[in-house]
């Protein structure tokens, strides 16, 4: 904690002066009886506490709880130009609010909760969001682990905070190109932000290519590879949804000449059985960005294997000369673990590869802490 871990688990506390109610503040005393920290309790959850503020003792009044989303809020200051509408604007523990994920569509914020414990300051944040940041519109969304706790609390997933009964689809532009966010239904708050880099370094390398994107979802990444000049792409999901959206992403971006130019096609398949079926290279460029293989400890080594099995399959399908992007976005698996799985994976395919660099987090979605690091991309490039 003094380091700055924003966690306590249950089974680290030795003492409790009271039974906690989750939401509560509690405050953690060290052996010395001296102020450690304060967070917000949670009864239900292995992680009883989630640190707000260590160091000092303070009190987290309105005063504290303003200057803590302002202070949030000014580390995005010079970020993002007009031409990008949508981004992170609250990255949970990283920016001291833990479990708390607040993201920006254009004129719509989607605050998303990933812990009972804000459910009883609901109130209190859409009316801080509302003072300082004036949206047009609020959306609520909960994590898995949080809505049962939610319909007991009377709040639900999915639902407008203010006003009500908006749509499920918000436009917004992304270093220029428009996308829709699916905010009511959608993954985590509706689009995967967290690749918005990736996607950018994508699109400059795509001019000319004939483009494969593994786990498409809604075509982020096909859309820059389509204006940065891509001769074909392919989408390969397993959602008819996904795939249906990401149309709706070219078409709605027809207006700029390469998009309209390149040829989109779609193929609705399991990714995993698709790769393991008959294979000729016949692409410039493949993005691999599958969904979290490892959604708990446990499943990391299977999750290595997936990656080991998905990197081979792709760099068969990969001309001589391609490039693949393979990202992971498990928490579980480390970026070193993840990026010896997928140098191996390539080693033992019979063609030359050059390493051309690695990324991790972008500048909207920090990683404070070892758990909090989840994402993590690897660029390489087959010998010609
Ligand atoms: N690369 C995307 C995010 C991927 S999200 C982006 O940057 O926007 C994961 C996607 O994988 C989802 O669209 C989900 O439908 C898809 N998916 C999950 N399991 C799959 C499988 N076995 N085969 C193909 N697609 C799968």
């Amino acid at each position: 904690m003094r380091s700055g871990h924003p966690w306590v688990y249950a089974d680290s506390i030795r003492d409790q002066h009271r039974e906690g109610v989750t939401g509560d503040l509690a405050v953690v005393f060290d052996r010395q009886d001296r102020f450690l920290a304060i967070g917000l309790y949670d009864a239900e959850s292995p992680i009883r506490l989630r640190i707000l503020h260590a160091g000092p003792p303070v009190a987290l009044d309105e005063a504290w709880w303003i200057r803590h989303l302002r202070g949030t809020l000014a580390r995005r200051d010079g970020l993002f130009g007009p031409d990008t509408t949508g981004h992170r604007w609250i990255h949970g523990e990283s920016d001291g609010w833990p479990g708390l994920v607040l993201d920006r569509y254009d004129g719509t914020l989607v605050l998303k909760l990933y812990s009972a414990a804000w459910l009883p300051r609901i109130p209190e944040l859409a009316a801080r969001l509302r003072e300082i940041l004036n949206p047009g519109r609020l959306v609520l969304r909960l994590s898995r682990n949080c809505r049962e706790a939610g319909t007991r609390a009377g709040v639900t997933d999915g639902a407008d905070l203010w006003p009500a009964d908006g749509a499920e689809r918000v436009p917004f532009l992304e270093n220029g190109l428009t996308f829709e966010a699916e905010v009511l239904r959608g993954q985590k708050t509706g689009f995967f932000l967290d690749q918005r880099d990736n996607r950018r370094r994508l699109g400059e390398m795509a001019a000319g290519a004939r483009v494969l994107n593994l786990f498409s979802y809604t075509g982020g990444f096909s859309v820059y590879a389509a204006h940065g000049g891509a001769r074909s792409v392919t989408d390969l999901d397993i959602s008819a949804h996904a795939i249906e959206q990401a149309r709706r992403h070219f078409r709605l971006n027809r207006h700029l000449p390469a998009v309209a130019q390149a040829r989109h096609e779609a193929i609705q398949a399991d990714a995993f059985e698709w790769l393991a079926g008959p294979a000729t290279p016949a692409f410039d460029l493949i993005i691999l960005d599958p969904p979290s293989l490892a959604r708990r400890e446990s499943e990391r080594d299977d999750a290595l294997k997936a990656y080991d099995h998905l990197v081979r399959g792709a760099v068969r399908r990969l001309l001589p000369g391609g490039r693949l992007l393979a990202a992971s976005c498990s928490a579980h698996v480390t970026a070193a673990e993840f990026f010896e799985t997928v140098r191996n994976a390539i080693r033992r395919s019979a063609r030359g590869f050059r390493e051309l660099g690695t990324t991790g987090h972008p500048p909207d979605h920090p990683s404070g802490f070892a758990e909090a690091a989840y994402l993590k991309a690897l660029y390489i490039e087959s010998a010609a």
